[in-house]
């Protein structure tokens, strides 16, 4: 079945056409700094996966996907020449809130409750609405599936997933801890038990998903237990722009010292913090590591605080597990970055994560899961490659086969 995947966010839009049959990717398309003067839309096909730049200039993240749906039809390298060879669409949404638990088949209910979610990630789910909305008008016929970043962590216990404010909130307002990442962690998890030749039942996982947004998972005999993102993917780790968990009374604080808005206070947090806001320089890791191997302390002091709240998060749910087999890495740092993966597991010895310092090195396996902690590590410690598109892809043609004829 032919996929068109879409991964919408505020201001990037990822997508791929995947042919669930082969588990091949037909098509690829990046689009970044949507709805800035600097946007820019790369395209590229199978076999060759050479990237055309095209014209996006102005336009927003679901201004560029109908963008997309004309170079697919008319691009020769396209594999499809009209929209409704495209068999089914599977979104990529952030939060489900309490609705979903698993990916659905979207109907007007559905995406009444898809508003509804909109404000739990305000970043992501209205991209994704207005992507689903413009699909809903160009290809009415064919199937939408909407595939959640909560879902996987539907099996919090209330222990983990309350906040320790009055009851009455969480009723009235749903306020809770929802996490997110879940595609990811769940692969990641499945992955590393095919790794380590046990059942995922069996093991105790910790889960590190570690990109621009990042948050850990403990990953109890296949379910996740706790997990560091909460009401919003705002929760947890230190991020590229997110500030992650910061004492909740800055907040009020810094809005009456500077007499901020709601929405620009909802800047710092999610836009100005973070890597970028201690190091000053970019949120991107690869820049920072760089200036920081070049001598520049704001750097190097923003990776400090990187990998000291990764590895207070991995020591939380060791202690939060009943066993803990191995520690998963995965997403653009987790899985490229030898040097952050080298300082956070410096930290954590200890515990039994023992990093074999040659099998973490090892470059050109950049996609290939492997094993890299030393044979008697106690606590292994993994690399899984996360593969957010096909899992969508995977899950929308489940559902879509599912489908009363
Ligand atoms: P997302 O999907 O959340 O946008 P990714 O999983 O693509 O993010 O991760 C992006 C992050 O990974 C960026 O901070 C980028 O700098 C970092 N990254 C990618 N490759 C490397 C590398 N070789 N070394 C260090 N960081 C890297």
């Amino acid at each position: 079945m032919r996929v068109l995947v879409v991964n919408a966010g505020s201001s990037s839009l990822k997508c791929q056409l995947i042919e669930t049959d082969g588990k091949v990717s037909l098509m690829k398309c990046l689009a970044e700094k949507a709805g800035t003067l600097d946007v820019f839309m790369n395209v590229s096909f199978a076999p060759g996966f050479q990237k055309t730049a095209h014209d996006v200039a102005g336009l927003t993240v679901p201004e560029c996907l109908e963008k997309l749906l004309r170079v697919l039809v008319t691009d020769p390298a396209s594999p499809i020449r009209r929209l409704d060879e495209v068999r089914a669409i599977g979104n990529r949404i952030v939060a489900g809130g309490e609705f979903f638990s698993a990916s659905v088949l979207i109907d007007h209910d559905v995406r009444e409750k898809l508003s509804l979610c909109e404000e739990l990630a305000p970043l992501h789910n209205p991209a994704a609405d207005a992507c689903i909305d413009l699909m809903r008008r160009l290809m009415p016929d064919t199937p939408q599936v909407a595939v959640f970043d909560t879902a996987f962590h539907a099996t919090m216990p209330p222990k983990a997933y309350l906040y320790p404010l009055p009851m009455a909130y969480y009723e009235k307002y749903k306020i809770r801890r929802y996490g997110a990442h879940g595609t990811s962690h769940r692969y990641a998890a499945q992955q590393a038990a095919n790794l380590l030749g046990r059942p995922l039942e069996d093991l105790g996982l910790i889960t590190c998903h570690l990109g621009n947004g990042g948050s850990i998972t403990a990953v109890n005999h296949g379910e996740s237990i706790d997990t560091t993102m909460g009401f919003t993917p705002l929760e947890g780790l230190m991020m590229g722009t997110r500030s992650g968990s910061v004492d909740p009374a800055i907040i009020t604080y810094l809005m009456r010292r500077e007499n901020m808005s709601y929405d620009e206070m909802d800047a710092v947090l999610n836009r100005e913090s973070g890597v970028l806001g201690i190091s000053g320089i970019s949120a991107d890791m690869r820049d920072v590591l760089e200036a920081a191997g070049a001598g520049n302390a704001q750097a190097e002091l923003a990776i400090e605080m990187y990998v000291y709240r990764v590895q207070k998060a991995i020591g939380s749910y060791y202690a939060a597990m009943t066993r803990t087999d191995a520690v998963v890495m995965t997403a653009g740092i987790g899985e490229n970055s030898a040097e952050l993966r080298e300082r956070i597991f410096a930290g954590l010895a200890h515990m039994g994560m023992i990093l074999d310092k040659e099998r973490n090195d090892v470059t050109g396996q950049i996609g290939v899961n492997r094993v890299i902690s030393i044979d008697d590590s106690p606590i292994k410690i993994c690399i899984v490659t996360t593969d957010e598109e096909m899992r969508i892809a995977r899950e929308t043609d489940d559902l879509v086969c599912r489908m009363p004829a």
